[in-house]
């Protein structure tokens, strides 16, 4: 505590919430309740010619029936792919790629017992303790783990045409 009190204790929740970088307020534009930049399908910022937003910056459409990517790595990868390639689409001057994430899913970690996992926006459990344990690991481990750092693998890392899984 502030104080230099100590609570014992052998579950600990943290809710506090999370908030986009200060950056975005740097660029004209409307933000949502979390700062983040409001971004079309390519993921540009509204309103601007040349910014493009991403990752826990970009407030994204992720499908056609209303839902946002969140500020988790699960869109943060996908949305950076998109907006690494669509900068460079511009540049180019070729067709960018449309950002789309419709599959959601949720793994929460909750220590010895195992873990939780869930798909779709209603979070329907299709995995608990080991076997939930055993895809966190995986997802830590493999999925979110940052690719080689060689130019081969980051660049086969950053398609936005890799399949969601
Ligand atoms: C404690 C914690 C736990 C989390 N756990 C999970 C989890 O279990 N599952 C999950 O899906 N998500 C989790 N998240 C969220 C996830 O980490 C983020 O959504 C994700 O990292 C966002 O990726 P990003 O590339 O948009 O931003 P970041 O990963 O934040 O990368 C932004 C980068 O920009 C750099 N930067 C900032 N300002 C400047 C500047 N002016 N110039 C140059 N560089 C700059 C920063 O140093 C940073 O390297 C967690 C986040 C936190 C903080």
């Amino acid at each position: 505590m502030a104080d230099g009190q100590r609570i014992e204790a052998s579950t600990v929740i943290w809710t506090t919430g999370v908030r986009a970088s200060s950056l975005t307020e740097q660029i004209p534009g409307e933000r949502d309740a979390l700062g983040r930049l409001h971004v079309d399908s390519h993921l540009k910022v509204i309103g601007q010619d040349d910014i493009f937003a991403t990752g826990d910056v970009a407030y994204a459409s992720s499908d056609d029936i209303g839902n946002h990517a969140l500020m988790t790595c699960q869109h943060a990868i996908v949305l950076g792919r998109h907006a690494g390639n669509n900068v460079a689409a511009q540049l180019l001057g070729v067709a960018p790629t449309p950002y789309s994430q419709p599959k959601y899913v949720t793994c929460l970690d909750l220590g010895a017992w195992g873990a939780v996992y869930t798909e779709g926006w209603d979070r329907q459990v299709k995995l608990v303790r080991q076997e939930g344990k055993a895809l966190k690991t995986q997802i830590n481990t493999q999925w979110i783990y940052p690719p080689a750092a060689n130019r081969e693998s980051a660049w086969a890392a950053a398609d936005p045409l890799i399949p969601i899984a």
